[in-house]
């Protein structure tokens, strides 16, 4: 490797940096056009331009895009590629209140924060004086990582008679909103593997890393990734006037249930080779009563981010179910004691309250409904989708609820239930077990390229990238019970809401992260570590693609 690297690193990683690119603004597109600018720029995509384009996202009003750039070894004829992925667009600024315009401006911004390091945490201080850490918004997560893919690419173009095997980069936009660049990206690489016949072998994501707990030194190299579902709960009470408190069952009293039940409970933390993903965390719980009055609530609901290792959506949604139920009885339970004991000071016959708990998926809720109402219920929710999908306004999230909402009010059950559902987005966790050659060799390629790497940090390699990534795009599960639990619970999939699933089973790939190392993504004091990010990542990158490619 050139010996100036890590300063062709630095300069892209500013160049990258300069320009802001915050997702869901038209920075986006002069970002993919300073990746597409700084490519052109190389020898080899003046030769080759049609190795070098943009990938548009589809019907998007702001015109993003996503840069994909190929290149192909002119030693032997292998077809062995690598892909990899960074993402160009970055959270917003305004975390950075007065310092806001230095925030694409890395030197300007540390030395800005020199003069205000007293107001500064402790941590951020010491490593502003230590002069090894650059801050700016974007330059961590992920700016040198595209840096490190970027300039590695041109360092082996410049000697591409003696490269065998392929690379390809896609630097996608709108990783921190909806994925859509990324999304649209997946379809391509399908197309290029089947039209030019490329054996691909892994993906690689250059996207952050940092410390994983308090004075943690470790530097990680990640196989594999954690993955996301949002298990969600419509839960339907009774309603009664206030003056008659026991005659009713307050959702929001189930809704709480459900929360203390699941809440940040270890019980339904996936490991796997002893790493922990987290525990569900709720993200919404509100009750669905528009107005002020003295009745209580008929309907509420709550969701989770639930982290995953192992567990696949069918698996979920049964853990999910059995919780909801549990949650529901005591509910019920504690409810019947409170009416004991009401009847007994207020001197009343008391007999047992009336209320059944109950659990049932989107689906069966959509069969019991179907059961009724036969094909014109297809319909129903077909026009129903029609006219909610013209609202542009809906979010994701709560059109799904409406979906929920509009099927359970065709029932003719008014009775309590709960309804377990999937909100979108899914992101399919990878595990990298070694149980077939592609996953084998890459595990083999990481640990080569960790153990030969010298230096004074502490690498170490790990399963599962621990943040939610486009990384989980590589690959889907296969068995169609397991999709078939995840579309048929997932009001909206197929048409609020689209996955390429079909081509991401087609992909199939290991994934793997190896990322620029610093601190505190997502806010204002965001730094990289100069030495650890231009000098040892590249390394570990770069060995890990020729390991690989061998
Ligand atoms: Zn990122």
């Amino acid at each position: 490797m050139i010996k100036n690297l890590a300063e062709r690193i630095e300069k892209i990683a500013l160049e990258l940096t300069n320009v802001l690119s915050v997702v869901d603004t038209a920075g986006e597109v002069d970002a993919s056009q300073k990746v597409y600018d700084i490519f052109s720029k190389m020898d080899y995509y003046k030769e080759h331009p049609n190795h070098l384009r943009f990938i548009d996202v589809p019907n998007d009003t702001l015109g993003r895009k996503s840069v994909l750039a190929i290149i192909k070894g002119k030693k032997g004829n292998s077809n062995k590629t690598v892909l990899m992925i960074g993402h160009t667009d970055t959270v917003g600024v305004s975390d950075y209140g007065i310092l806001k315009e230095y925030a694409n401006k890395p030197y300007e911004l540390t030395e800005k924060l020199h003069e205000i390091r007293s107001t500064l945490p402790e941590e951020v201080r010491r490593d502003l004086e230590s002069g090894e850490y650059l801050f700016g918004r974007g330059l961590f997560d992920m700016k040198t990582g595209d840096a490190i893919i970027m300039a590695l690419m041109e360092e082996i173009s410049e000697d591409i008679d003696n490269f065998e095997g392929n690379l390809i980069f896609g630097a996608v936009c709108d990783e921190e909103g909806n994925s859509s660049g990324m999304l649209s990206l997946i379809p391509e690489l399908v197309k290029l593997q089947e039209e030019e016949g490329l054996d691909y072998l892994a993906l690689l994501d250059t996207d952050y890393m940092t410390s994983e707990f308090e004075g943690d030194e470790n530097k990680y190299v990640y196989v594999g990734t954690v993955g996301k579902l949002m298990p969600s709960f419509y839960v339907v009470g009774k309603e009664t006037h206030v003056g008659e408190a026991f005659k009713g069952i307050d959702p929001n009293q189930i809704s709480s249930s459900i929360l203390n039940r699941i809440n940040l409970n270890a019980d339904f933390c996936d490991v796997a080779e002893g790493e922990v993903a987290l525990p569900p965390i709720s993200l919404k719980q509100r009750d669905l009563k528009p107005e002020y009055s003295v009745q209580i609530a008929k309907t509420s609901t709550l969701f989770f981010n639930y982290s995953t290792h192992i567990s696949t959506p069918d698996e979920v949604l049964e853990k999910m179910k059995k919780a909801a139920l549990e949650a529901f009885q005591s509910t019920i339970d504690s409810l019947d004691e409170q009416y004991k004991r009401f009847c007994s000071l207020a001197d009343r016959e008391y007999t047992r309250l009336p209320w059944q708990a109950r659990t049932m998926s989107y689906d069966e809720l959509y069969e019991a409904v179907k059961g009724e109402m036969g094909d014109e219920l297809d319909e129903k929710i077909d026009t129903i989708t029609k006219e909610m999908l013209k609202d542009e306004s809906l979010d994701l999230r709560d059109f799904a609820l409406k979906m929920v909402e509009e099927v359970h009010s065709l029932w003719s059950d008014r009775e309590p239930v709960v309804i377990v559902y999937f909100t979108p987005p899914y992101y399919p966790h990878i595990y990298i077990e070694g149980n077939t050659p592609k996953e084998k060799a890459l595990l083999d390629a990481v640990a080569d390229a960790v153990n030969t790497t010298e230096t004074d940090y502490k690498l170490v390699y790990k399963k599962f990238f621990p943040y939610i990534s486009d990384l989980s795009y590589g690959a889907a599960p296969k068995d169609p019970k397991i999709i078939a639990a995840l579309k048929d619970n997932m009001p909206g999939y197929g048409s609020k809401y689209e996955l390429p699933i079909e081509d991401m089973q087609k992909l199939d790939l290991p994934v793997l992260d190896i990322g620029a190392f610093g601190k505190d993504a997502h806010k204002f004091t965001e730094r990289i570590e100069k030495k650890y990010s231009f000098q040892v990542a590249p390394k570990l990158v770069y060995k890990t693609i020729m390991n690989l490619l061998k």
